[in-house]
């Protein structure tokens, strides 16, 4: 009989059952990661609580995934038992025309692409050869935890919005939703020098939280008009840059009228699949408004983001609120759709 190990499977939207399923074989020029921690992620939750698989079940989610390495196949001489790695779910193939002229974040690839890993809500995972190949997985130097190695993914698509956007000093910026993602842009924002953070959302609760990621000003916008606070804000002017990061088609309507002349929006979430939203298009000419959509990361960045999740220099343990075994994946779901949590960690092994 073969091994078996345990997984949170979906079963289908909000059905996640934790159970006992086949322990996945060591491929011959792979390893098996023996997983020790396992970040819940915005994506996940999205995944987990609507028809993702178009009915194609059961299915293990799972992508900010740390381990160690338990058994190497014969072929794979890369890495050793007992190495602590992390796995960065995104790959470039490095020989396509986007990844040669240095965007790789738009790789071409489709099949090296997928190779990214998913099936971390569990007790091991199979890496194979062509993963290794082409790489985007890092050892975790001695002394850091695996909570701290796991932000490392949510940290990329981050690290990526604020160098693009060339967030530094003086600039004020206004990010609107206070997620782990927003609290995450917050912290890097002043760690490059933004002079001012607002911080615009619906949940006093995860306004209240982001206080302590460097946030100077939070504007609830369930009971203030959040265009009108940051032109008060701003002398009148509006702000430098807005990032949008929540899935409302209305925070992007929004964010174009906080910004001010010359400045640049970036919409950083991703809205509901196939809805529209409506832009006052002569506001951004006439203002020469620079409006950026941003998703993912470049293989550089990629790496940026894994070093500065395991420095010192950034406070990651402050954002994870909430380490628990992989068996109350369900509650660690309800805490983050209630506000409770900023960044919850799965522990497969407790
Ligand atoms: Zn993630
Ligand atoms: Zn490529």
């Amino acid at each position: 009989m073969s091994e078996t190990m345990k997984a949170a499977m979906m079963y289908g939207p909000n059905d996640i059952r934790v159970e006992e399923t086949e322990k996945p074989a060591c491929p011959e020029d792979g390893l098996i990661l023996k997983i020790m921690a396992i970040g819940l992620c915005g994506s996940d939750i999205r995944n987990l609580t609507t028809d993702s698989r178009k009915g194609d079940y059961p299915f293990i989610y799972g992508h900010e995934i740390v381990g160690v390495v338990d058994e190497v196949g014969p072929e794979c001489t890369k890495y050793q038992v007992g190495q602590r790695l992390f796995l960065h779910p995104g790959t470039y193939c490095m020989e396509c025309e986007a990844c040669v002229s240095g965007h790789s974040e738009n790789c071409e690839n489709e099949h090296v692409a997928k190779l990214a890993g998913v099936g971390g809500f569990a007790q091991y995972i199979a890496v194979g050869g062509e993963k290794i190949h082409y790489g985007n997985i890092y050892e975790i130097p001695e002394g850091v935890s695996y909570e701290a190695a796991s932000l490392a993914e949510p940290l990329t698509s981050v690290y990526s919005t604020m160098e693009n956007a060339k967030v530094g000093f003086p600039d004020t910026i206004v990010i609107i939703g206070a997620g782990p993602i927003g609290d995450f842009m917050a912290q890097l924002a002043k760690l490059r020098g933004a002079q001012k953070v607002i911080m615009i959302d619906i949940n006093q609760n995860r306004l209240e939280m982001a206080k302590q990621f460097g946030v100077d000003v939070i504007i609830n916008n369930t009971d203030a008009d959040p265009i009108e606070e940051v032109k008060k804000l701003t002398n009148g002017k509006g702000a430098d840059k807005v990032i949008s990061a929540t899935p409302a088609n209305i925070n992007q309507a929004q964010a174009i009228h906080m910004v001010r002349k010359g400045g640049l929006v970036v919409f950083h979430g991703g809205v509901p699949k196939g809805s529209l939203t409506e832009l006052d298009t002569n506001l951004v000419h006439y203002n020469n408004i620079w409006i950026k959509g941003q998703f993912g990361a470049s293989y550089e960045q990629s790496k940026a983001a894994f070093n500065l999740a395991i420095s010192p220099i950034f406070p990651t343990e402050k954002f994870i609120t909430h380490i628990l075994p992989l068996d109350e994946i369900n509650n660690g779901i309800q805490l983050i759709r209630s506000g409770e949590a900023i960044k919850v960690v799965l522990h497969p092994w407790d």
